[in-house]
């Protein structure tokens, strides 16, 4: 695995140590609250993605841009709860909404009108006719993936490799692969590797892995697998290894090559969604898909999810067909919460507001790897993107682990904190902004980066 052009493994280990020690004399309330949360929790958090070592940093309280830490540091949130929160922190249209509706009832199980002002709402912006709600983007891909089963009356599964969508078994395979491993098979005809235990090895079997901006060899392995294969599901950028677009003309060729093949394509917009831009990935990069699924930013900090198909598609569950259902679906809390985000918050001016805040991001980031010749590239667009530490283009998973710098993604994430910026731990993980951040809030971030630089440059 690469470990950076240009710089010193032996200075990022050196820089890492002293951020590492500081970090941890600075939040020692929540080393406290992990002693205890350990004791009764696996890992000591809520999810195994929240678990860092050597204890999570334990949150308090958000408003606007900003959060605040059990321990009273005050950061700068580009994390926003995995990019869930594009509408910023307790932003006052979506509280007003909630507490509206919390005193008339919180859950009834049954059809309230804010659902159909949501679905109304997703429509016209996707351009897909028919919606129906889930909890989660693993219930959201969960369900697509047996709409598309259903309709083809196929059980194979094509996915990007590296790419993740969520945590049923299916969508479990060939993602944080080790590419050194002889076990992943050749980069352009992967094989399907489960992503942790507990997964049958007759479900790994049915998801097939491609590698992402390569129509033929998604052409060809549907050749290779023609009639048993019911869908394509996909970011249509991928959002999990940092930022990686799609080439030109690759949407498009995907779309062309699963018609061809009679096979259905699913956007798995959970990340793109509401982000990127009003109408995701679908307005942005002009290609429309059989399904999409959303979740995350959809209910502005209240769980909920979203799948959106073509008529033909969802007739399988207008027909009785397949059973999508769930206790929560459609909860009129979070439904009160999409409805003031879409109507009230996710506005056109937000998206200007957005695109304004990721072109300086993305000006000054670049102006500071140009001046210091820092092996890096910086990707933007709505309210996602990230610095890629490698300076070449990533096209794949394959060519992240290759090229990125996992330890300099590290020592980034310790400047941040150190610094008051909130980020994701992890090297995969990009920034979201909100409608809330300002200038102020990514000019903070691009300081910190040239400080970053420059003491790993000078
Ligand atoms: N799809 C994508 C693209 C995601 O990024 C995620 C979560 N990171 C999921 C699905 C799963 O969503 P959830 O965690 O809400 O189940």
């Amino acid at each position: 695995m690469a470990t950076g052009v240009g710089i010193d493994p032996a200075r990022i280990a050196q820089l890492t140590e002293r951020e590492e020690t500081h970090l941890n004399s600075e939040t020692t309330g929540s080393a406290r609250m992990y002693a205890r949360s350990r004791k009764v929790m696996p890992m000591g958090v809520a999810s195994s993605y929240q678990a860092r070592s050597p204890h999570p940093i334990f949150l308090e309280r958000g408003v606007g841009s900003k959060v605040w830490d059990v321990d009273g540091s005050e950061y700068r949130d580009f994390h926003n709860g995995f990019g869930s929160m594009v509408q910023g922190h307790a932003h006052p249209a979506i509280t007003r909404a909630v507490a509206e509706r919390m005193p008339q009832g919180t859950h009834f199980a049954a059809m309230t009108e804010d659902s159909v002002v949501v679905a109304e709402e997703l429509a016209r912006r996707w351009g897909l006719p028919k919606w129906r709600f889930t909890n989660s983007g693993s219930e959201s891909t969960m369900d697509a993936i047996r709409l598309a089963r259903a309709h083809t009356g196929r059980e194979l599964v094509v996915k990007m490799e590296g790419s993740y969508h969520g945590h049923h078994d299916t969508v479990m395979v060939s993602i944080g692969i080790d590419i050194d491993d002889d076990a992943v098979g050749p980069a352009n005809r992967p094989n399907s590797v489960p992503y942790g235990g507990g997964i049958p090895a007759c479900t790994v079997a049915q998801t097939i892995p491609v590698p992402f901006n390569d129509a033929d060899a998604l052409d060809a392995r549907l050749t290779e697998l023609a009639g048993k294969v019911a869908c394509v599901i996909m970011e249509p950028g991928m959002m999990n290894i940092g930022v990686v677009l799609p080439q030109d003309g690759y949407l498009a060729a995907v779309r062309e090559v699963t018609l061809k093949h009679g096979v259905l394509l699913i956007f798995d917009e959970v990340k793109t969604g509401i982000t990127i831009a009003a109408g995701g990935a679908v307005e942005r990069f002009g290609v429309t898909p059989d399904i999409v699924t959303l979740a995350k930013a959809l209910g502005g900090g209240l769980p909920s999810g979203a799948i959106g198909g073509s008529e033909e598609v969802m007739a399988s569950i207008e027909s009785g067909l397949v059973y999508q259902v769930g206790t929560y679906n459609g909860n009129p809390l979070s439904m009160a919460a999409a409805r003031a985000s879409f109507l009230e918050v996710m506005t056109p001016d937000a998206y200007a507001h957005l695109e304004h805040l990721n072109d300086r991001l993305h000006e000054g980031l670049g102006a500071i790897i140009e001046r210091h010749g820092f092996p890096a590239h910086v990707i933007g667009l709505g309210a996602k993107g990230c610095i890629v530490f490698s300076p070449d283009p990533v096209l794949n998973y394959r060519d992240w682990a290759h090229k990125t710098n996992g330890p300099l993604n590290e020592l980034a994430w310790l400047y941040n904190m150190n610094r008051g910026i909130f980020m994701t731990p992890g090297r995969e993980e990009e920034w979201t902004l909100s409608v809330q951040h300002d200038d102020a809030d990514v000019d903070r971030f691009i300081d910190v980066f040239a400080e970053l630089a420059s003491d790993l440059t000078s």
